[in-house]
């Protein structure tokens, strides 16, 4: 194609407000606009993308061999690590191990196993947080229960959960049990017969009881009575209260041991790329883009660039250099080679640094010195030195080169 005819938009400096050099070079080069909305440009490099994705074979593969570092996440996730990233996933720097924070598993660790002690009601006065319950008690958080009171959306069932008061429950993981919930109302909660801040699963009615596993390995937990300033000691799931469902419900966090090899999990920011189901072609463009840039502008992988070759044309006094160009340009295009012709009336300067920010892997140059010897550069966008390659070879020296 014409570079007139994609209206490629080339800029000097970096829109104010890029969030990764990624993103950045991006712009700059004229793939995607400052709302981060693919050009005509960047419709190329999304549509080369595509197509190399079609066939669905391996996708960890296929990402190394776009250069990209990758991390295989459970349930078919692939993420790019980037500091600015909006997902947090938890890795084992170990065995690899590596999720979605909030369905990442861990193991974890019951406290020492005591016998089970009388159930006793206490005042606990405005004390309706885990925090200001545990100051009071005078106790280790791990050693509370803390209540969680949701309504099905499906059939309005109420759901109470429990996990320990040291732990976040996560939604995610109770979604997939139970299916999906919102918070129960006001009215909701005292129909259960249960008491906002003051809740526990002893008493209830009509509650689905939810509990995550640590929890009937934990004995005499304080949980609230369901009645405003009152407090129990010493429940126990099983003796106090019957759990419908027994399962991990809770987040794990930096420093949780791996459910594999026992090692410390680490938080890592990153860009999620593909789920089981859909690729994110434009979060893998952005990747790429991060991966593949020097301090001139991108150098995408083949399978990534929008066209393999960057063709330009340098003014002749003598020789009619844009016919020539012109003739290369329909030679390329007849072997199936994509081309990009800057056939534009720039400064050669103008030209060189567009070719370098937008980055093809190969850059043909037709000047005038070099024309009328038979020959033209050909660069790779990733090597330092030009090679003068005759007219009637180049064709073949491109498609060995890609
Ligand atoms: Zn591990």
């Amino acid at each position: 194609m014409r570079y007139r005819d994609l209206q490629i938009q080339t800029q000097r400096v970096p829109p104010s407000n890029a969030r990764t050099e990624g993103f950045a070079w991006l712009a700059r080069a004229g793939y995607i606009t400052r709302e981060n909305q693919p050009t005509k440009l960047g419709e190329e490099s999304l549509s080369r993308l595509k197509t190399f994705f079609q066939v669905d074979d391996n996708r960890s593969e296929k990402f190394r061999r776009l250069g990209l570092p990758v991390i295989a996440a459970e349930d078919a996730e692939i993420f790019f690590p980037i500091p600015a990233g909006p997902d947090e996933i938890l890795q084992c720097p170990s065995c690899h191990y590596a999720a979605q924070r909030e369905a990442a598993r861990f193991q974890k660790i019951p406290f020492p196993a005591e016998p089970k002690l009388p159930l006793e009601k206490i005042l606990t006065p405005e004390c309706n947080t885990i925090e200001s319950l545990a100051n009071f008690l005078n106790l280790p958080k791990e050693k509370t229960a803390k209540a969680l009171m949701f309504t099905r959306l499906l059939d309005n069932k109420f759901i109470f959960v429990v996990v320990r008061g040291d732990m976040q429950m996560s939604e995610a993981k109770l979604t997939k049990l139970v299916g999906q919930v919102r918070p129960a109302t006001a009215e909701e909660i005292a129909k259960a017969g249960a008491a906002a801040g003051y809740a526990s699963p002893v008493g209830l009615k009509d509650a689905l009881i939810v509990v995550d596993d640590l929890i009937p390995q934990s004995n005499n937990l304080v949980a609230g009575a369901n009645q405003p300033g009152f407090h129990l000691l010493n429940t126990n799931c099983g003796r106090d209260y019957k759990a419908e469902l027994i399962a991990d419900l809770v987040q794990a966090k930096a420093g949780d041991v791996c459910i594999n090899c026992g090692q410390s999990l680490s938080a890592i920011n990153a860009s999620l790329l593909t789920t089981r189901s859909s690729i994110r072609f434009d979060a893998v463009l952005s990747a790429l883009a991060e991966a593949h840039h020097d301090d001139k502008g991108l150098s995408l992988p083949k399978e990534a660039a929008p066209f393999n070759v960057y063709l330009m044309q340098l003014p002749g006094k003598e020789l009619d250099t844009r016919a020539a160009a012109e003739n290369l340009y329909q030679a390329m295009q007849k072997e199936n080679i994509t081309v990009l012709f800057d056939d534009r009336d720039e400064r050669a300067g103008v030209k060189f640094n567009d070719a370098d920010l937008v980055g093809c892997p190969l850059r043909v140059t037709v000047g005038e010195k070099n024309l009328r010897a038979g020959m033209v550069e050909l660069k790779p966008r990733k090597a330092a030195e030009n090679q003068l390659t005759a007219i009637s070879e180049i064709v073949f020296k491109i498609k060995n080169a890609l």
